[in-house]
């Protein structure tokens, strides 16, 4: 006779991150003591931490990179610089040297490019906001609008006809691509025919000329079918535009939402070997859009606004040991002079964090905390980190995208920036702040200055 099994309780155990575990081995540590052959200490003895570094030379090579991709894939390519990734001027010069137009999303930013000396017809104006002084210099300086909705549609019109100038104007269009939620909040739907009913709207106002289609699927889209569905869908689209109203649109524009070689909090192993290269992309965007059998001349210009996966590689930040401490459960945390306000991303990303010399073989399971006076403000939790002890530096990686545009001056003041020129050189490109620029724009009524308190 079979002898009962005994009843074992199920136990639920962690997996820790570092440790081979069922998923495999997480990604070894690495030392990174040069940034572009310059010596990390170097740059840190002449400005200090924190400090965020971007190489020039890696913003032009994955440029150079994304554009060769494309064009050999397809005749008519247009990259434009997605400013809120990163509108320091140094940055955007880069790329428009490489030869991207500006692609904005705010007054602000479309100001800064116009500042920076790009032209009008080399910006692109998206957002959900623009405001009628917005709209006027956009519609006079012969910028690409992409109207986002019905209402900012009706004032283009008014706009166009009382200053009696042309607007050039393109469709924001959204769509289902098979990737849920849905981003349905920008634009016009394409499957319920409100994108058509808003192009037939288009098309019978005088002033207004349509000329571009566009969508913006998502960010971070590990999805290259997405994109070939996008790209399918705009151009069957277009070609209706052109066989229902004889109108020949200048280009298609996918947007950006290519993933970048981070790693995102739900991600067990290392992104950089299951995010698609810009070659999985491109086969997919050009799939999609030759589909539909367009002759080589009707083909439309293709544009991208590709922003994180061309610039986060080219961003570092440098921060120093400040505090090494034990939690209550044992755990070691590593504590560093630069915190979540100047990180933004570190809520979704596991950033690539590397110390600048060897300490020798033993690492343990860390948790690294800003120098916030918050809970919230953890840089990087679960990484493997060998005893760094107080003073040295450290190297996150990856951070060239949304940080230094999305930063918060909260309790301290933002650092500087500097760029590694392609020569070697060491230029700051936006300068540390200080108390009195903080302070410039603060006013105390009269009843409430201190007189010798
Ligand atoms: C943010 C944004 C981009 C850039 O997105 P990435 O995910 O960084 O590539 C491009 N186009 C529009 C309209 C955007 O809002």
């Amino acid at each position: 006779m079979e002898t009962k099994k005994k009843y074992v309780r199920p136990i639920i155990s962690k997996q820790q991150t570092g440790m081979m575990n069922k998923f495999g081995k997480a990604p070894l540590m690495t030392v990174m003591n040069s940034i572009d052959n310059v010596q990390v200490d170097a740059i840190v003895s002449k400005f200090g931490t924190p400090l965020f570094v971007i190489s020039e030379n890696r913003i032009r090579t994955i440029q150079k990179d994304a554009l060769r991709v494309f064009s050999t894939r397809y005749p008519k390519v247009q990259f434009a610089w997605s400013y809120k990734t990163n509108y320091l001027d140094a940055v955007c010069s880069v790329f428009h040297q490489e030869k991207s137009w500006a692609e904005v999303v705010s007054e602000f930013e479309y100001d800064k490019a116009k500042r920076l000396g790009v032209a009008g017809k080399n910006i692109i104006f998206n957002g959900p906001d623009k405001s009628v002084e917005a709209l006027k210099k956009a519609i006079n300086d012969g910028a690409n609008i992409h109207i986002d909705h019905y209402d900012e549609l009706y004032r283009i019109v008014e706009i166009s006809e009382a200053i009696n100038r042309t607007a050039r104007v393109a469709l924001r269009i959204n769509m289902d691509i098979g990737v849920y939620p849905k981003w349905d909040r920008f634009g016009f739907n394409y499957e319920n025919g409100e994108a058509l009913d808003a192009i037939k709207r288009i098309i019978i106002s005088k002033n207004v000329k349509l000329v571009g289609l566009h969508t913006h699927i998502g960010t971070y889209m590990l999805s290259t079918n997405a994109y070939r569905i996008a790209a399918s869908k705009m151009t069957s689209l277009y070609k209706n535009i052109k066989s229902e109203f004889e109108l020949n649109l200048e280009y298609i524009d996918l947007g950006g939402g290519f993933a970048s070689k981070n790693t995102l909090h739900a991600q067990y192993l290392d992104a950089s070997g299951i995010v698609p290269t810009f070659e999985d992309y491109a086969d997919a965007i050009t799939a999609g859009i030759f589909e539909h059998n367009l002759k080589a001349h009707e083909l439309p210009l293709l544009i991208l606004e590709t922003g994180r996966a061309l610039v986060d590689e080219a961003g570092y930040l440098l921060a120093r040991v400040i505090a090494n401490k034990r939690l209550s459960n044992g755990r070691r945390a590593v504590v560093l002079d630069a915190g979540v306000n100047l990180l933004f991303t570190s809520f979704w990303y596991k950033h690539k964090i590397s110390p600048t010399q060897f300490y020798g073989e033993y690492s343990e399971d860390s948790v690294v905390y800003g120098n916030l006076c918050m809970n919230i403000d953890v840089i990087r939790d679960g990484i493997q980190l060998p005893p760094i002890p107080v003073g040295d530096i450290v190297v996150i990686q990856n951070v060239g995208a949304y940080n230094m545009t999305q930063w918060m001056q909260f309790i301290s003041l933002r650092p500087k920036v500097v760029m590694i020129m392609e020569d070697g050189a060491l230029e700051v490109i936006r300068d540390n702040e200080t108390l009195e620029y903080i302070a410039q724009l603060e006013k105390v009524p009269s009843k409430l200055k201190l007189k010798g308190y």
